[in-house]
């Protein structure tokens, strides 16, 4: 993939990262009945520094989610991004897109679905 999607690709994970950690901490908010200046700034927070009672919040959709997004950004780092992790091609950057957070192509995908990881 090209640096400039790369980087509008990180941008957008991490808009989606913020999105999800800020319902969480809505949904925390609400449920200890506390004002929001209480709530520690998840955003601010490494992937391995949520805390056991923040991921309790989580439902099952938004831990997945955010472990999505971070492995993700992850292979950024690590310069593996927009690279199917089975058969090492290219993920078509129309795919990237729509899906930032995708670790297949499509065919590698439709053959995890059918057969299991
Ligand atoms: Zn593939």
């Amino acid at each position: 993939m090209k640096k400039k999607q790369i980087e509008k690709a990180k941008e957008e994970l991490l808009k989606m990262r913020n999105e999800v950690l800020s319902e969480v901490q809505e949904n925390y908010a609400a449920s200890r009945e506390i004002g929001e200046s209480n709530v520690p700034d998840l955003a601010d927070m490494s992937s391995n520094a949520y805390s056991r009672e923040m991921l309790h919040n989580l439902n099952d959709a938004q831990h997945r989610k955010l472990q999505d997004i971070d492995a993700a950004l992850e292979r950024i780092e690590q310069d593996e991004y927009g690279v199917c992790a089975e058969c090492g091609e290219e993920i078509a950057p129309r795919r990237m897109e729509v899906r930032p957070f995708s670790r297949y192509c499509i065919e590698c995908k439709t053959e995890i679905e059918k057969f299991g990881e």
